[in-house]
């Protein structure tokens, strides 16, 4: 363990040339402080198991004392007009891209994801939500439809998972504070440097202390976050189990909950779809940050008369991508996140043989014998009723599956305790727009998979979770 990470192939490599403290503590009411029960915990890089640097857990005390900075922040900023918060938001949105580089690298280094997804989708859309919810701040009387005197809720718990770290923070800091919110923010255990890196830039721009409190910390911060009397609001992005554990907390209690949850979404290719497209939108829809994607297409369903020549093409697009160091800037599946999500994957690949079904997986370059790494994976002949049919396995592991009528690709499709996204792949628009209003979705791209857009509101039906967010819509729950 520990070894220096080797690949086979010429390295491309981005710098790492970027300052990590080798301690960080809690952002609390503008300054950044040790926990009171001095316990820390390390955070490490998962391409190589290497310490990264050591965090603050923060305990009860930790959480008393960021709600109660939010709370007297909120006094203030509830009042603060609508310009002037605009102007924090451009300004915080125009830091993140002036820093853009650093925070790939960071987002790289501290979960895994390859650096061409960290530098050209999340930190991109980190700013672009910034930008987004600046110019709502004197729009909120037409946000929500009826509501012409809108108004902030107060202090909002904001608890968020580790797949997208700072995209998830600025999908929960954008909207509470164009809004007139204040924050208390859990970063995910083994992925908080950017948000502890965005607390300096809060700083930098000076917005308020106390508008935004960082809490780090593992599962035990983010209950006594959300549990916590002083909070009006929870927001909570994570796993279904967790989520169903936080509306039983908060039920009986005059929190209002949003909550973004699992997902096990269809893809659905039908015959006359342009087989190319369709391809590398099954790519993006299950390999795309090696799976860790709660609306990954995980469920493909290919109209039985291509499925043979899908399915060879599919194979042979799979064995062209590079798993390699996140830092390269040529790979395309970097590293799992961390050993307890790969022994979970790992676990899930073994439960598909047992039933039955076929694996495949691309071969490439041999992988390092330090670090989490899962090569991408699809399972044929896969029974509906199977684990991997039906559990999310959070990982870059497709089920492919097949039906012979547009009636059956829709109950199958729907045959699911979750109801996040769907992709749909066809020629024919009336077709399009016919089985999107029939599958239960929150999104349903059709002929694209995984496109995201702050305007856009994102959320699901059934187990999938409860609110949206993102555009108008996400703009009501932060509102009375
Ligand atoms: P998780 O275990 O539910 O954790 C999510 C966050 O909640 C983390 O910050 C976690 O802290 C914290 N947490 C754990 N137990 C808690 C509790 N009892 N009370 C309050 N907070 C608690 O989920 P995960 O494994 O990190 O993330 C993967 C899951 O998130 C997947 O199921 C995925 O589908 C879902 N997800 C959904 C969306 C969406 O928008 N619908 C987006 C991304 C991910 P620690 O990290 O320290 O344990
Ligand atoms: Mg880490």
């Amino acid at each position: 363990m520990n070894k220096e990470a080797t690949w086979e192939y010429a390295p491309a490599p981005e710098t790492t040339s970027v300052s990590i403290d080798d301690r960080y503590g809690l952002f609390i009411d503008g300054k950044f402080v040790a926990s009171r029960g001095r316990t820390r915990f390390d955070t490490i890089n998962p391409s190589n198991e290497k310490t990264i640097s050591s965090l603050a857990e923060a305990g009860k005390a930790d959480v008393d004392a960021a709600v109660a900075a939010a709370r007297t922040a909120f006094r203030k900023w509830s009042r603060t007009s609508p310009l002037t918060r605009a102007k924090y938001l451009y300004r915080i949105a125009r830091r993140i891209q002036e820093r853009a580089r650093e925070l790939a690298i960071l987002e790289t280094i501290d979960g895994g994801k390859p650096i061409k997804e960290s530098r050209d989708v999340d930190i991109p859309l980190v700013a672009q939500h910034f930008f987004h919810h600046a110019g709502w701040c004197d729009k909120l009387r037409w946000a929500v439809p009826g509501n012409t005197d809108p108004r902030p809720i107060g202090v909002c718990a904001q608890v968020i998972p580790w797949n997208f770290p700072l995209l998830m923070a600025a999908w929960k800091l954008a909207p509470a504070l164009a809004c007139g919110n204040t924050v208390v923010l859990k970063p995910a255990e083994t992925t908080s440097l950017t948000a502890l890196r965005l607390a300096e830039i809060l700083e930098e721009c000076e917005l308020p202390q106390g508008v935004v409190n960082i809490v780090t910390g593992a599962g035990e911060t983010g209950r006594r976050l959300v549990e916590h009397k002083g909070v009006d609001k929870v927001a909570f992005t994570g796993s279904t189990e967790v989520g169903k554990r936080i509306a039983l907390a908060c039920a009986g209690t005059r929190k209002r909950v949003t909550l973004e949850l699992g997902g096990k979404s269809p893809n659905i290719i039908f015959a006359d779809a342009a087989i190319d497209q369709a391809i590398e939108g099954v790519v993006a829809g299950i390999w795309f940050n090696q799976g860790h994607v709660c609306c990954a297409g995980s469920r493909l369903f290919v109209e039985e008369s291509i499925h043979d020549t899908f399915v060879r093409r599919l194979e042979h697009r799979m064995s062209k991508l590079r798993v390699g160091d996140p830092l390269d800037k040529n790979t395309d599946v970097g590293a799992i996140n961390s050993r307890e999500q790969l022994d979970r994957i790992n676990h899930y690949m073994q439960c598909g043989v047992e039933e039955g079904a076929t694996i495949n997986q691309s071969n490439g370059s041999k992988m390092p014998s330090s670090g989490f790494w899962c090569r991408p994976t699809f399972f044929t002949g896969v029974q509906p009723t199977a684990r991997i049919a039906r559990e999310e396995i959070f990982g870059p592991v497709l089920s492919v599956m097949t039906f012979r009528t547009p009636e059956e690709a829709i109950e199958r499709a729907n045959d699911s305790p979750y109801g996040l996204s769907a992709g749909v792949w066809t020629d024919k628009g009336s077709k399009v727009f016919d089985i999107a209003a029939r599958l239960k979705a929150g999104i349903v791209w059709c002929n694209t998979y995984n496109k995201f857009d702050a305007s856009s509101p994102f959320g699901g039906f059934k187990e999938s979770g409860w609110g949206r967010e993102g555009g108008r819509h996400g703009l009501a729950a932060y509102l009375t």
